[in-house]
């Protein structure tokens, strides 16, 4: 027999757990139509205005009249394109690595990424904060898998310490992480990584565009070597368009193509996504002052929101979590916030850990400083009316 799916639905609803699907009626921008009346949204990931910009549509379009839509094959068969393979050199390039591969969704990549990396005799050691996909893709690895609290070096050390004898080591975390907005310390997991013999993977998800001077990622923000590490990222947030890569060597990239079950049973990805992202590559690197205003606009949200007395996360990227601990009290804000002309996501378990639900803010360059000063409002208000702050 199934599980009654009715009542775990109601279960999840008595928790304030169930979630259901809103429909946008706009393009990804600032604002969001939704049921007819519009909002300002502070509720996607388009981080520098990229999934909507004329440059990247036309790109795109472009592309579909010269390479049709779909691929028709996966990528060892004939869906290769010109555009894939332009893609490829334009991220490694840009990541300042050897060589990248791409895959169709951020997820998938890593999926087809940590279970090629290591095998039964291998240990992870994964962030406890790291995405849903990243554990999903450490369980099938089917290596002996560790979680160490979040971003403790300490604790990572004991437990590279217990290892026991040397077996090949993975440390996996996220360069930033997607619902705290906080940063790895890269620096030192390098340092704790090269003692132990261990091999650090990140998932430079909400990195890549973002954080460093050029928008190259964490790594770059921190100055470390690209060579030193082995870095995913995804092409779906700041990036504008759809699914994920792999930076790193040739010969990762050579035995990724010829092992990584992600890669190689799936059909390549649209030659007009790939098209596209290679287009928003160019414009990251052409118009540095998107980044700059992305920066100042989530300097001042962030500003606004701790002097009015939100408690926030530890953040220091666009990603503006407050934490408001209860479940049925982030729906409440949520709510609250959408009547007032506010799209903002309740984060709920499991998403976050118990006790720790919140409401996740991102902050594009494309917000005008009067949007996110109608923000700072609204949340004054729902914030004092529900006794937030
Ligand atoms: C969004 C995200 C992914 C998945 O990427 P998609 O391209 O959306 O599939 C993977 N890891 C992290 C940390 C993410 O935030």
């Amino acid at each position: 027999m199934l599980r009654d799916f009715e009542q775990e639905l109601n279960n999840l609803e008595t928790r304030y757990l169930r979630r259901q699907l809103r429909i946008a009626e706009s393009p990804s921008e600032p604002t969001i139509t939704i049921e007819g009346r519009r909002f300002i949204s502070m509720a996607s990931n388009n981080y520098l205005g990229l999934a909507n910009h004329p440059a990247i549509k036309r790109a795109a379009v472009e592309a579909i009249e010269r390479w049709g839509v779909g691929a028709g094959a996966a990528r060892l068969m004939s869906g290769t394109m010109t555009p894939h393979h332009q893609l490829e050199q334009d991220l490694a390039q840009f990541k300042q690595v050897e060589a990248a591969l791409t895959f169709g969704t951020g997820y998938t990549t890593n999926l087809g990424l940590i279970p090629s990396l290591i095998d039964r005799d291998g240990f992870i050691l994964a962030d406890r904060f790291c995405h849903a996909s990243l554990i999903e893709a450490c369980r099938l690895a089917k290596a002996r898998l560790r979680v160490f609290h979040h971003n403790d070096i300490e604790h990572l050390e004991k437990l590279l310490k217990k290892r026991g004898r040397a077996c090949p080591t993975l440390v996996v975390t996220e360069g930033v992480f997607s619902m705290d907005g906080d940063l790895a310390p890269l620096p030192d997991l390098l340092t704790l990584c090269r003692q132990h013999e261990a091999t650090l993977v990140i998932d430079d998800a909400h990195g890549t565009g973002v954080m460093g001077k050029n928008g190259r990622g964490t790594a770059e923000h921190f100055g470390v070597n690209p060579q030193d590490l082995i870095q995913m990222g995804t092409l779906s947030k700041a990036i504008g368009t759809s699914g994920g890569y792999v930076a790193g060597t040739a010969s990762l990239k050579d035995y990724l193509i010829n092992t990584s079950k992600a890669f190689i049973y799936t059909t390549a990805q649209p030659p007009a996504i790939a098209a596209g992202a290679s287009a928003a590559i160019r414009i990251i690197q052409h118009e540095p002052a998107r980044l700059e205003r992305l920066r100042t606009n989530r300097n001042a949200l962030q500003a606004a929101l701790t002097n009015l007395g939100f408690q926030l996360t530890d953040t220091q990227s666009p990603i503006l979590p407050i934490i408001v601990k209860s479940p049925e009290r982030a729906l409440e804000m949520a709510q609250a916030l959408y009547e007032a002309g506010v799209y903002v996501p309740a984060i709920r378990p499991p998403t976050v850990p118990k006790h720790s639900s919140r409401l996740r803010l991102t902050v594009s360059s494309e917000h005008t400083q009067e949007q996110l000063e109608n923000v700072a409002r609204s949340l004054q208000e729902t914030g004092q009316t529900l006794r937030v702050i």
